[in-house]
């Protein structure tokens, strides 16, 4: 008999709801990600993007249904609960970095607290975290020091820094100057290409079209639409989505 793929998905989301007092922000999510895959999550603002990325790293608890990452339930808190912290990273629109400690020890720094590891240590991988997302050259100065492009960068490299399974993008360029969307949007195409398994909710076409191996549209709080980027470009199946496209594209 030949081998069967039993790992689960990386992520797991089934009969997912959320409200917001009576606003219900996620309906009834069903969504499986499999280890590796890049999904963009697109849709107008206020249909539950955010909220669906804060969901799986339990930033924002859910009202009814089940989460799983790497097969394992989201915990309630405690330890379990700082540890798939660190297993799903996230990186924002705005990059919260520490102000008043240096890039290298912003990236050292949840290695050392949550997951004791020796200082030495963590500043090794953390040299090699800037390198690889080419700031390594900024090391020692403060996030106010820094573009917004490279503030992005040492972001995602704090977020690495805990070896995560999962990383999640919500808006990652969105506050940035033009000039500087790319050199995130690369850093992030690296690590596609890597095989990390990313959810990225962003408006870069260009990103989504290179980099993702599944769209997912959102409105009012519900996937409408998951399918490739290719036919979701070309032929999205729903009046939502189209009416999306023609206004962004
Ligand atoms: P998106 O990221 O797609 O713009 P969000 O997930 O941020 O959408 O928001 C979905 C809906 O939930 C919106 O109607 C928003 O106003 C509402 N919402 C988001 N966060 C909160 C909150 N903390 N309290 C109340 N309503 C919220
Ligand atoms: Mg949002």
């Amino acid at each position: 008999m030949t081998a069967t793929n039993t790992a689960p998905p990386m992520i797991r989301m089934a009969s997912v709801d959320k409200y917001f007092g009576s606003l219900h922000v996620l309906r009834e999510i069903d969504l499986e990600v499999p280890k590796g895959q890049v999904v963009v999550v697109l849709g107008p603002s206020g249909s539950g993007k955010s909220t669906l990325c804060r969901a799986i790293n339990r930033l924002e608890p859910i009202n009814t249904g089940v989460i799983e990452v790497d097969g394992k339930p989201l915990p309630d808190e405690g330890r379990e609960l700082a540890e798939l912290r660190a297993e799903v990273g996230m990186v924002f629109q705005s990059f919260n970095l520490f102000a008043h400690k240096t890039i290298l020890e912003n990236v050292m720094l949840a290695p050392v607290k949550v997951r004791k590891q020796p200082a030495a240590e963590a500043r090794k991988a953390a040299q090699q975290l800037l390198e690889r997302v080419g700031i390594a050259s900024q090391a020692d100065k403060y996030p106010a020091q820094l573009s917004g492009g490279q503030q992005q960068r040492a972001a995602i490299a704090r977020a690495l820094a805990m070896r995560p399974k999962v990383m999640l993008f919500d808006e990652p360029t969105s506050a940035l100057d033009p000039e500087m969307v790319q050199e995130v949007l690369d850093v992030m195409t690296s690590l596609a290409a890597d095989g990390m398994t990313m959810l990225v909710v962003t408006h870069e076409m260009g990103f989504a079209r290179k980099a993702a191996h599944r769209v997912l549209f959102m409105s009012d709080g519900e996937v409408v639409e998951d399918s490739t980027p290719e036919s979701f470009f070309t032929a999205p199946k729903t009046t939502r989505a189209k009416d999306f496209l023609g206004k962004i594209l």
